[in-house]
């Protein structure tokens, strides 16, 4: 007990007394769950986020809110619920006349009250009409594409419309147009290298947004033709090589261990359509399926969480946590506030970066959505599909499928019929959700949902 208390108090003094850390969030786009040495990868290697993971923790129910890019950086950002922030639809494309509703509070508008350095370097995808642009959202600086690297050039015959050239934008100028995309990780690492540089005396927030592995695939000289997957694991090398640029720059400037550093990708790798495009696709290791499904492999990501001193090295976290967390847990570390007029759907998942003894998952459930249809809930090992969009086209058994994760991670198995007690309490769950924040799948609207930002 009394040991116990000592932890507790000692906890709660580096929590709070302690500088804020520097954040850095290294986000890639399309990275599946097997796509990580540590996670299972075998055709191509990343030993500088294998040693990341060593070094700090690897989540392995770590998920993202949506199966794609827009709703799942969404609720990153802003630590709620995409379909509560009204991006719970699709992705954004440059026809787009919506994003982030600019009353939102990112974790950037957070950090900044802390006097933190912001900066965004890659992918935004939540809006990219000025007023949805990052450096509206309390990012100091941004360099990147603004949606995803395929959406340049391209007519999209259902809105009859042509999109610009792919946009280059520093800040909120167009500075470049169809960069070359054989050089975005290289020239995103090095802008992020220069904004740690130049920040290395004060708190500083750095979302660095990859846009790859999405397609189309890309890699630089150095790294093409490296690796035995193909482009696809090449791109992910030097994802990896940019990792640990990161890495050694805060052991030289001596801020490694002042610094936060967390590893996810947006949604799962997609399997689909690679062999349309010649890729060999990446892995979601032992999930089933991939993006824009509600199967693990959709939403469950790699989650590797790093600060030398504070995050116990080795540690493997099997509690569900989510990416939505990360505001609500960063915002406590760095002494903020996170709003108390809204609904957060994120929690603080300190206890488990830390690796508190018997630390649970403070989420009783988790949700997964896809275009604002709810598909199924995951409670504890459990987890009930409640609408698959598959049964639209068949007129086959419709009952909700039940699978237990602990047993059957790839959701082969469907034991419902043997649990009716689980089914039930799952269904209740959902009905809860439906009443918060809709489904469009049973026609319900939400009570607790909040406007999209409109031009
Ligand atoms: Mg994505």
């Amino acid at each position: 007990m009394l040991i116990r208390m000592a932890v507790l108090l000692g906890f709660v003094l580096t929590a709070s007394a302690a500088e804020p850390p520097n954040v850095i969030i290294i986000f890639t786009d399309d990275q599946g769950y097997g796509d990580v040495g540590v996670y299972g990868a075998a055709k191509f290697r990343t030993p500088h986020l294998d040693r990341m993971a060593r070094q700090g923790a690897r989540f392995t129910s770590f998920y993202v809110a949506a199966p794609v890019c827009t709703p799942s950086r969404a609720a990153l950002l802003t630590g709620s619920h995409p379909v509560r922030v009204g991006l719970g639809r699709r992705v954004l494309f440059p026809y787009s006349n919506t994003g982030l509703h600019p009353d939102e509070i990112t974790l950037a508008e957070l950090l900044k009250e802390q006097g933190y350095a912001t900066a965004i370097v890659g992918k935004w995808h939540l809006g990219h009409h000025r007023k949805f642009l990052p450096t509206r959202q309390g990012f100091d600086s941004y360099f990147g594409i603004p949606y995803s690297n395929d959406m340049g050039n391209h007519w999209y015959s259902r809105e009859n419309f042509m999109s610009p050239p792919t946009p280059i934008l520093r800040d909120e100028r167009l500075i470049e147009q169809q960069p070359d995309q054989n050089l975005l990780t290289r020239r995103y690492t090095e802008e992020a290298l220069r904004f740690i540089r130049g920040n290395k005396d004060r708190p500083f927030f750095l979302y660095l947004a990859h846009s790859m592995p999405h397609w189309p695939l890309a890699a630089s000289a150095r790294f093409a033709g490296r690796s035995e997957l193909g482009i696809y694991g090449d791109a992910i090398e030097e994802i990896d090589w940019s990792a640990g640029e990161i890495f050694k720059a805060l052991e030289e400037l001596g801020i490694d261990r002042r610094t936060l550093v967390i590893f996810s990708s947006d949604n799962g790798a997609s399997l689909r359509p690679w062999q349309r495009r010649g890729y060999r696709p990446g892995s979601n290791g032992p999930l089933r399926a991939g993006k824009n499904t509600t199967w693990e492999g959709g939403m469950r990501v790699p989650g590797i969480m790093r600060w030398p001193g504070k995050i116990p090295e080795g540690l493997v976290q099997d509690e569900l946590a989510t990416a939505m967390d990360i505001l609500p847990t960063v915002a406590r570390l760095a002494g903020a506030r996170p709003p108390r007029d809204r609904i957060l759907d994120g929690k603080d998942i300190w206890p488990l970066m830390s690796g508190q003894d018997g630390a649970k998952t403070p989420h009783e459930a988790f949700y997964y959505y896809r275009d604002e249809r709810l598909q199924a809930v995951r409670s504890g090992p459990w987890k009930l599909h409640v609408y698959r969009p598959e049964w639209k086209d068949s007129a086959g058994n419709r009952e909700p499928l039940l699978f237990h994760l602990g047993n059957d991670i790839g959701e082969r198995n469907d034991v419902a019929a043997g649990y009716p007690g689980v089914v039930e309490r799952l269904q209740a769950l959902a009905e809860r959700a439906r009443e918060d924040l809709g489904d469009a799948a049973t026609g319900r609207n939400g009570a607790n949902v909040r406007p999209v930002g409109t031009l």
